[in-house]
C-alpha cells in the first residue's frame, strides 16, 4: 500500500461522525438505528476497498456526503424485494428463468383470500373434524382427468421421486434410452432415480426402443416402465418408440407399473397445444400414474400433479415423504381456482394467460406489436427506427420443442455504424442492460443490430408499462 492509500483510509471518518452528521438526521427518522449503523459502516467498507483498488480515488471517497449518500442508496436497496415482477418480450412464453406461467386473475385472487386468512384447510366443515388438504383438488384433477385418484407436490420433479420411491424402493425402474431427459440443468433423470434409491435399467438405443426391449428387460426385480416425455428435444430420423398402449399392455401381463412423465402435461387437447401428449389421452392408454407441472403448459402454480389408479395414488400419499413434498395453501388456493377454471374451456383460453398467449395467431399479434410501437413512439420520440417485424415464438417449458409459433414483435434500431463482428454493437448492448435495469425490468431478444420486443407473452393491458420502460431505457443509453 502506497502512502496516498495509507492516508486516504486514515481520512475517512469514524462511524460515529457520519451518524452525527446533519444528513444523517434523515436516515435515522426514517430506519432503525442499528440498520443506519450498519449501512454507514457498509459504505465505508466499500470506500476502503475503493481506496485500496485505486489510491488516487482517496479524498473524494472520504466526503461525508457521499458516504451517507451510499448509505441511503444501501437502506433503500434493503428495501426493495429481490423477487420482483418484469416483462417478458423474449418470445419464450413458459420461460422457466423468468417464472414460467403468470397465475390467472382468479387465482391471484383465491391465493390473496386464503393468505390473508385462516382457511379449512385441513378441516371438513361438514364433519367439523380434521380433513385433508388435497380433498378439493383431487376433485377437480379426477373430473378433469377421468382419473380415479390426484394428489399434488411440490413441483414434477417432487412428483417423479414420489413415485420412484413409492412405487419402486430398492427395485428396477425402466426408461427408453431415448428418454433419459435433462431438464433445465438440475433435473436429470438417472441422478432422480439414483437419489430415490431405485435401480435404474436402460432399454433400448438412443433413437429406437420396440416394446420387445422392454419385455427382455423385465426381471423379477421390475418394478416400474417410465416414460419420460422428451420435454426440451426431439430424437428424428431413423427413430422408434414404444407406445403407451403396448407398455400398459406389457405391464399388466407382468405386474409391472407403468408410469408416464408428461412434463409439460396438457390437460385436454386445446388448439394451442399444437400436438403435445396430454394427461387425458395417457390415462385413457392405461398409464397406472401420470404426473406433469402445475407452471407449464397448465398456466397454474408451481406443483407436481400425479393422477392414476385409487391404489397407485393411495400409495403416494401414504409414503412418509409425500408430507415433506407437500404444497402449501397458497400454492393449492392458486392450483385449485386454475383448475376450476378449466371447466370451460373457452374461459381457460381466455384467461389463463399462458393459453391465451398460446392461442393467439398472427392476426392477434400484429395489432398488438403496431400498438406497442405506437406507446414506445409517443413516449420516445426520435432517435431511434422502430418496425413491426414478423417473429416465430416458442412455447418453452418443455413443451412442443421444435415447434415456432408465428408472433410479432416491435424491432428497435439505433441509427449506428453496423457492428464489426457478429457479436451486438455497443449500443444495443448498453440498451439491452438499461432495459433490465428499468424500474421495471423489460427482458427482450437481442440480435446484432436490434432489440426485439416480441409481444406473443405480452399482456395487452402492460403495452403502456412496456413503453414506459423502453423510454426510461432511452433515456439512460442517451444521457451516457
Ligand atoms: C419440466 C419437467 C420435469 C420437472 O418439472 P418441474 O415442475 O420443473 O419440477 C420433469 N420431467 C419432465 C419430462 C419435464 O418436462
Amino acid at each position: 500500500m502506497d502512502e496516498s492509500a495509507r492516508q486516504a483510509l486514515r481520512a475517512l471518518p469514524a462511524v460515529e461522525e457520519l451518524l452525527n452528521h446533519a444528513a444523517a438526521a434523515s436516515l435515522l427518522a426514517a430506519y432503525p438505528r442499528t440498520q443506519v449503523v450498519e449501512a454507514v459502516r457498509a459504505a465505508l467498507e466499500g470506500a476502503r476497498r475503493e481506496i485500496l483498488k485505486d489510491s488516487t480515488a482517496g479524498s473524494a471517497l472520504g466526503d461525508p456526503g457521499t458516504l451517507l449518500a451510499a448509505a441511503a442508496s444501501l437502506l433503500a436497496d434493503w428495501q426493495t424485494p429481490g423477487l420482483r415482477p418484469l416483462l417478458n418480450l423474449t418470445g419464450v412464453v413458459i420461460h422457466t428463468n423468468l417464472g414460467r406461467s403468470p397465475l390467472a386473475e382468479q387465482a391471484v385472487d383465491e391465493v390473496v383470500k386464503v393468505a390473508r386468512s385462516y382457511s379449512n384447510l385441513e378441516y371438513d366443515l361438514g364433519l367439523g373434524a380434521r380433513g385433508h388438504r388435497e380433498t378439493h383438488l383431487e376433485a377437480l384433477l379426477t373430473r378433469l382427468t377421468g382419473a380415479e385418484a390426484a394428489f399434488a407436490v411440490n413441483n414434477n420433479a417432487a412428483a417423479v421421486l414420489l413415485l420412484l420411491m413409492a412405487l419402486a424402493p430398492g427395485r428396477e425402474v425402466l426408461v427408453s434410452r431415448g428418454q433419459l431427459v435433462e431438464i433445465g440443468g438440475s433435473f436429470r433423470l438417472p441422478d432422480i432415480m439414483r437419489a430415490g434409491g431405485v435401480r435404474l435399467v436402460e432399454v433400448g438405443t438412443t433413437n429406437r426402443t420396440r416394446i420387445g426391449d422392454y419385455e427382455s428387460a423385465i426381471t423379477p426385480d421390475t418394478a416400474m416402465i417410465l416414460r419420460v416425455h422428451t420435454s426440451n428435444y426431439r430424437i428424428m430420423g431413423f427413430t422408434e418408440e414404444a407406445d403407451l398402449g403396448e407398455m400398459v399392455e406389457l405391464g399388466r401381463r407382468r405386474g409391472v407399473i407403468v408410469a408416464d412423465d408428461l412434463g409439460s402435461g396438457a390437460l385436454n387437447e386445446l388448439d394451442a397445444y399444437r400436438g403435445e401428449p396430454t394427461v387425458a389421452a395417457s390415462l385413457r392408454a392405461g398409464a397406472d400414474v401420470v404426473c406433469f407441472s402445475g407452471d407449464k403448459l397448465l398456466g397454474g402454480p408451481q406443483a407436481g400433479i400425479l393422477v392414476g389408479s385409487k391404489a397407485v395414488i393411495g400409495r403416494l400419499r401414504k409414503h412418509p415423504v409425500a408430507r415433506a413434498l407437500r404444497l402449501d395453501k397458497m400454492t393449492l388456493a392458486a392450483l385449485e381456482a386454475t383448475l376450476r377454471i378449466y371447466l370451460d374451456p373457452e374461459r381457460a383460453r381466455r384467461e389463463i394467460p399462458v393459453l391465451r398467449s398460446l392461442s393467439r395467431t398472427p392476426a392477434d399479434t400484429a395489432p398488438l406489436a403496431a400498438a406497442l410501437l405506437a406507446a414506445i413512439d409517443r413516449r420516445a420520440p426520435g432517435g431511434f427506427i422502430t418496425e413491426v417485424e414478423e417473429t416465430s415464438a416458442r412455447a418453452g417449458g418443455g413443451s412442443m420443442p421444435l415447434t415456432e409459433v408465428p408472433s410479432h414483435a416491435v424491432r428497435i434500431r439505433f441509427p449506428e455504424a453496423p457492428a464489426a463482428s457478429a457479436s451486438a454493437t455497443p449500443t444495443i448492448v448498453a440498451f439491452e442492460n438499461a432495459l433490465r435495469h428499468a424500474p421495471i425490468p423489460l427482458i427482450a431478444r437481442v440480435s446484432q443490430d436490434s432489440l426485439h420486443l416480441d409481444v406473443l407473452a405480452l399482456d395487452e393491458r402492460d403495452i403502456e408499462v412496456v413503453a414506459e420502460s423502453v423510454a426510461w431505457a432511452f433515456g439512460q443509453v442517451q444521457s451516457a
